[in-house]
């Protein structure tokens, strides 16, 4: 689950009413750091927009963002019968995919192949935690030290919904900043696709998928009636947002192919 540092069992802290998510640019990101954490000199000034220096022992300290991880994992069902029709009834995607589902249930797929009336799902998370608790997520976390950012995604979808994952492609990142314990944390979120290792008696390997840790509940959501506004950490609905726009060109594509 998108990044939070409640796993830590640090306690949460009322919010600093002087910062907002998001709002940033400005503040210096060390701005709590009062003191030499080598020396403990109150003269640890800011060095550079992104590091602080002690003027009593030379210690200098960077700041860099986080890295974090955040897992697309796909799966096919069969088209449902109202597939045709939009369940969110807004624009976007839903409208859109109106036209390329009738094509799927006629089963025109990619040059011409029987796509044998298969659509997609993506897992979604119910954050049970803060920030954000009750909005939608996709499954991930931090990075731990010492490891690679794939073991990283791949250790957090096992925690937080019990698949193992075979083998993962990376998408694409996208910087994400939020409040925690009144100090804004920036991230860099790593996203990728993962692929659910398939079972020795070939049944869905993804039936296995129980929400655990910091994740309240999974949902397998068609990206057809996902609102991206439903998913409270800005870099995960930008995510989405981006994955459900590479989503439209490609069935688009397909329609004209
Ligand atoms: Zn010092």
């Amino acid at each position: 689950m998108m990044p939070t540092r409640e796993d830590n069992g640090h306690a949460q802290h009322p919010i600093n009413p002087s910062l907002k998510e998001g709002t940033g640019v400005g503040v210096h990101p060390l701005h709590l750091f009062r003191f030499c954490p080598e020396c403990g000199s109150p003269r640890f000034v800011e060095h550079n927009a992104k590091s602080k220096h002690c003027e009593a022992c030379g210690f200098t300290y960077y700041f860099n963002p986080s890295a974090a991880t955040v897992a697309l994992i796909e799966r096919e069902v069969p088209v449902r019968g109202d597939e045709s029709r939009s369940t969110r009834g807004k624009e976007g995607l839903a409208s859109r995919e109106r036209v390329t589902e009738r094509r799927n249930i006629n089963g025109q797929g990619v040059n011409g192949k029987s796509v044998n009336e298969r659509s997609v799902e993506w897992l979604c998370v119910r954050r049970a935690k803060d920030p954000a608790r009750g909005t939608l997520d996709l499954p991930g976390g931090f990075s731990d030290m010492f490891e690679t950012s794939e073991e990283g995604v791949i250790r957090e979808v096992k925690e937080e919904t019990g698949l193992d994952i075979d083998h993962v492609e990376f998408l694409f990142s996208l910087p994400n900043q939020y409040l925690y314990s009144g100090f804004l944390v920036h991230t860099i979120d790593m996203f990728y696709r993962c692929h659910v290792r398939a079972t020795a008696d070939g049944t869905d390997p993804c039936a296995a998928a129980r929400a655990a840790d910091d994740a309240g509940e999974l949902l397998w959501l068609r990206p057809e009636d996902i609102n991206p506004a439903d998913f409270g950490l800005l870099s995960v609905r930008r995510g989405i947002e981006r994955l459900i726009g590479e989503l439209i060109i490609k069935r688009e594509q397909i329609k004209t192919n």
